[in-house]
């Protein structure tokens, strides 16, 4: 099985690494034809309007749209959690290029400026007991998730950082820059 790590911005590197190290057949994924050659794709995270932007001119918008359909495994980690989200709140860029292929609404740079990166352990039930270390990068939130979605986590006030449905995947943080490789495990099984 290969697994596609879109590699046109962001934090892309990060999650090959943990993905060879589960001994998984990592592609970079930049173009039509290496996209064909993958199973699953992970966006990373990095800047939602450029990874737009770069989605739409490589010609890579339109055959991940159509997969995602059809039922490709995909997961989004922060900007690519933007990606994927079927509505964004705010922060939206007139013509921003989006998947819209999860039934979430995400909130752009959710936790302001001030405060807009930290680390917090999280509980994730379908982890397992031990809490995730969870690294929010001016990351965003999900503030509605479709009646097909499931939260999978939460902050103590209650805003969703993690979700599913069926065959997608949503984190607001970035689980690729910690050791712990549960989520990418849990992908994987999607
Ligand atoms: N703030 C970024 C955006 O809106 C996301 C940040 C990230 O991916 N770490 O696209």
């Amino acid at each position: 099985m290969n697994v596609g790590v879109l590699a046109l911005q962001g934090a892309f590197v990060e999650h090959e690494a943990m993905l060879r190290r589960l001994g998984v057949n990592v592609v970079q994924v930049r173009t039509p034809a290496e996209f064909a050659t993958v199973e699953r794709l992970i966006i990373p995270g990095g800047e939602s309007t450029v990874i737009g932007q770069l989605l739409a001119t490589s010609g890579l918008l339109e055959p991940i749209c159509e997969r995602g359909r059809a039922g490709m495994p995909i997961w989004g980690t922060c900007a690519g959690m933007i990606l994927l989200a079927r509505e964004i709140t705010e922060g939206r860029k007139a013509g921003q290029a989006q998947l819209g292929l999860m039934d979430i609404t995400a909130r752009r740079n959710a936790f302001g400026r001030q405060i807009d990166s930290f680390e917090t352990d999280l509980a994730v039930p379908v982890l397992g007991p031990e809490p995730f270390h969870a690294v929010f990068i001016r990351a965003p939130q999900i503030d509605r998730v479709g009646p097909a979605a499931e939260v999978l986590a939460t902050l103590p006030d209650g805003r969703i950082v993690a979700a599913r449905e069926g065959h997608l995947l949503a984190t607001a943080f970035h689980p690729e820059l910690t050791g712990d490789d549960r989520f990418h495990r849990l992908f994987l099984t999607l």
